[in-house]
């Protein structure tokens, strides 16, 4: 039995629900005969491997559908197996180069060369062109980019690549300049609500106005934790009536529970009990760009407001340390002292401006 995100998943441009524009330029550029290299962003869960498989889908038919799963074996230059997951069709194949970690130059380079080197074999394919999906475009490192950009330059006759990422600042200049940049905005609540009720009338529930309108609101424009939420809160009180409780996920809690241990004491014990707490997020795969930005932005709401600016500049800048950076809780904790501190000399002002 599968979830109902995936199962009532829009299969075609058609059945898009929302950003109709969008789906009409994908519509009309998978009919011209010229289809570019691609780059989808916006945030996670506003649609945009959906919109992806349903251009595909345009492009291809439905045999974009018929897919398989693949284990490919790799070599680092220190003779490492790196081991990665690829899901393909006759038509396309879809890598997520991130997982190979450092070493996503390989996989790159080695993926990229071997397809873009043999033709398309099925003749009743509607183009010559293999499609490459590559996922968490945005976390590449810098020589996995500089490969990509090569071998976008060289093979564009049988190969077309489409990135998909949450931002692209990361990207290098000239990749973002090689694809055409398609932006998938978050959906707004009444968007949400409309897919809320579409899946409602799928599924044949209830689902009443209000209902839908909070987990709509709570969702933050994420599609895809609305339609989670429904289906959780749907086995919890199956007529969905009265006042919706929606459950907070066990580690923003857990965040949230760290940002209080750095307000209400600052001290090295602290330090030390804010640290153990972050191992065990991390060593849940909680990804440290989202500790950080959760605990901060509860940090926020619980100081003063001349403080406010300070903590997120700060997290801002750990948050690019921690990026360039292996070790993610050195820059966590470093992030947490410089927190501590700014609030410890905070009211070590008031209390001097007291004595004036
Ligand atoms: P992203 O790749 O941006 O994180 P997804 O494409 O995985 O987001 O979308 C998350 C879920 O939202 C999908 O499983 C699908 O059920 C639903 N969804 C996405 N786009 C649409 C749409 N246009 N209409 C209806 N449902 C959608």
């Amino acid at each position: 039995m599968s979830l109902w995100v995936d199962k009532y998943r829009p299969k075609s441009l058609d059945e898009l629900h929302y950003h109709n524009e969008l789906s009409d330029r994908l519509k009309s550029l998978a009919a011209s005969g010229d289809f570019p290299h691609m780059l989808f962003y916006g945030p996670s869960g506003a649609g945009k491997k959906t919109r992806i498989a349903c251009t595909l889908r345009q492009l291809f038919g439905p045999g974009v559908e018929k897919l398989k799963i693949d284990q490919r074996i790799f070599f680092s230059p220190s003779k490492r197996k790196l081991e990665i997951n690829i899901v393909q069709s006759n038509f396309h194949i879809e890598i997520t180069p991130s997982e190979a970690g450092i070493y996503d130059r390989v996989v790159i380079q080695e993926l990229l060369k071997e397809i873009a080197q043999t033709q398309q074999v099925d003749l009743n394919a509607r183009h010559r062109f293999k499609v490459v999906i590559i996922n968490e475009a945005d976390t590449l490192s810098r020589d996995a980019q500089a490969a990509l950009r090569r071998t976008m330059e060289k093979y564009m006759s049988n190969m077309r690549i489409i990135l998909c990422a949450n931002s692209t600042s990361r990207l290098i200049a000239p990749i973002k300049s090689r694809c055409l940049l398609i932006r998938v905005a978050a959906p707004s609540t009444e968007e949400i609500h409309k897919v809320l009720e579409y899946v409602a009338k799928r599924v044949g529930v209830d689902l009443p106005p209000e209902a839908a309108d909070t987990i709509a609101e709570d969702s933050c424009g994420n599609l895809r934790k609305a339609l989670l939420v429904f289906e959780a809160l749907k086995m919890q009180s199956p007529d969905l009536s009265g006042p919706l409780t929606i459950a907070k996920p066990d580690w923003e809690t857990y965040c949230h529970k760290v940002a209080d241990l750095i307000v209400s004491e600052q001290t090295p014990a602290r330090v030390l009990e804010v640290r153990s707490k972050l191992y065990e997020l991390l060593s849940h795969c909680i990804p440290p760009t989202v500790i950080i930005k959760t605990i901060a932005e509860r940090v926020v709401e619980r100081v003063d407001d001349s403080l406010r600016a300070d903590i997120m500049h700060w997290a801002a800048v750990y948050e690019v340390r921690m990026r360039i950076g292996s070790k993610k809780i050195f820059h966590l904790e470093a992030w947490v002292v410089k927190v501590m501190s700014l609030y410890k000399q905070f009211f070590y002002q008031m209390d001097l401006s007291e004595f004036d």
